[in-house]
């Protein structure tokens, strides 16, 4: 049997094939996979699962996802692949993030939390070698933690995580905070690096934000490892994680955790795909939603 991953997020998304790890993989802009999505250009022979993660609201149920950054778009990704396919799962990319880099990542923690600071900012969670879950696969939209201040956030609410610190958001923040235009958060890191100020104060709140919003994650969860992972961590490890620990310790109530980047780099979400297609080949996931993952511990 083939395995067919597919990690759809706000702008590219990642399609991996193979069975006990990928043969193929291969990138492709979101908005075309969703609209032409070729299939006959991929190697498609005998598969038979198809898991896909979606950072955006899922119906597991009916196969449906409604895509990030594509207003009022709704996909059925049953009616997009195949029929020939006999088992769809559709899980929150954070979820995958999380049981990607607890499968295959170098941490090895039965609690732990993957935090990704992307163009949005979302969790997965293991607590007890169990992958933890909302309702329908639907959870842990921590971007919507409040932060403090009165910063407008995407979803209407007011001094979201997320308003400040995501990819998308944060050279809207700096112009508000400093008057000063980046034109994207690469920029903004860069200009950082070279020492402009605007790009300093804006980052330093950044990290106040960030060490707000993990606090809140820590003392919820008690986690033994926080995973960051992202575009923004995994490309800027070094100023995301800078005195990350020492600002977390004057909010967080339980044991520290341990601070760790994503070991998949941007390829959490896939390989934690993967891990879910390498469940008991007889369970049908997607019915029974047994997301149970301890049979794929390594004791390494
Ligand atoms: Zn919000």
């Amino acid at each position: 049997m083939t395995y067919l991953c597919i990690d759809i997020g706000a702008t590219k998304t990642f399609v991996g094939i193979g069975e006990r790890g990928f043969e193929f993989i291969t990138k492709i802009k979101t908005d075309k996979f969703l609209d032409e999505p070729n299939l006959e250009e991929l190697p498609m022979d005998d598969i038979k699962k198809a898991v896909i993660a979606v950072p955006g609201p899922l119906d597991r149920e009916n196969g449906v996802i409604y895509p990030p950054n594509i207003p009022d778009k709704k996909v059925d990704m049953v009616e997009l692949l195949s029929s020939d396919i006999d088992t769809f799962f559709l899980v929150n990319d954070c979820s995958a993030g999380v049981v990607g880099e607890y499968v295959f990542g170098d941490v090895r923690a039965s609690n732990m939390v993957y935090i990704t600071i992307s163009s949005g900012i979302g969790a997965g969670v293991i607590i007890e070698d169990n992958l933890i879950e909302g309702r329908m696969g639907n959870f842990a939209e921590i971007g919507h933690i409040k932060v403090g201040g009165d910063r407008r956030c995407g979803c209407g609410g007011e001094g979201h995580w997320e308003s400040y610190c995501s990819g998308d958001n944060l050279p809207e923040f700096a112009l508000e905070l400093t008057g000063k235009e980046f034109k994207d958060s690469e920029e903004l890191f860069l200009k950082y690096r070279e020492a402009n100020s605007a790009a300093k104060k804006t980052i330093e709140k950044m990290k106040e934000y960030n060490a707000a919003g993990i606090s809140n994650v820590v003392n919820a969860y008690s986690p033994e490892v926080i995973v960051l992972g992202g575009g923004v961590a995994v490309n800027h490890p070094e100023v995301i994680t800078s005195d990350l620990e020492s600002m977390l310790e004057k909010d967080v109530i339980c044991e520290m955790p341990e601070i760790a980047v994503a070991s998949l780099d941007d390829r959490s979400v896939l390989f934690g795909l993967l891990a879910f297609c390498q469940l008991d080949e007889k369970t049908d996931i997607l019915k029974s939603q047994d997301t149970s993952i301890r049979p794929l511990r390594h004791d390494s």
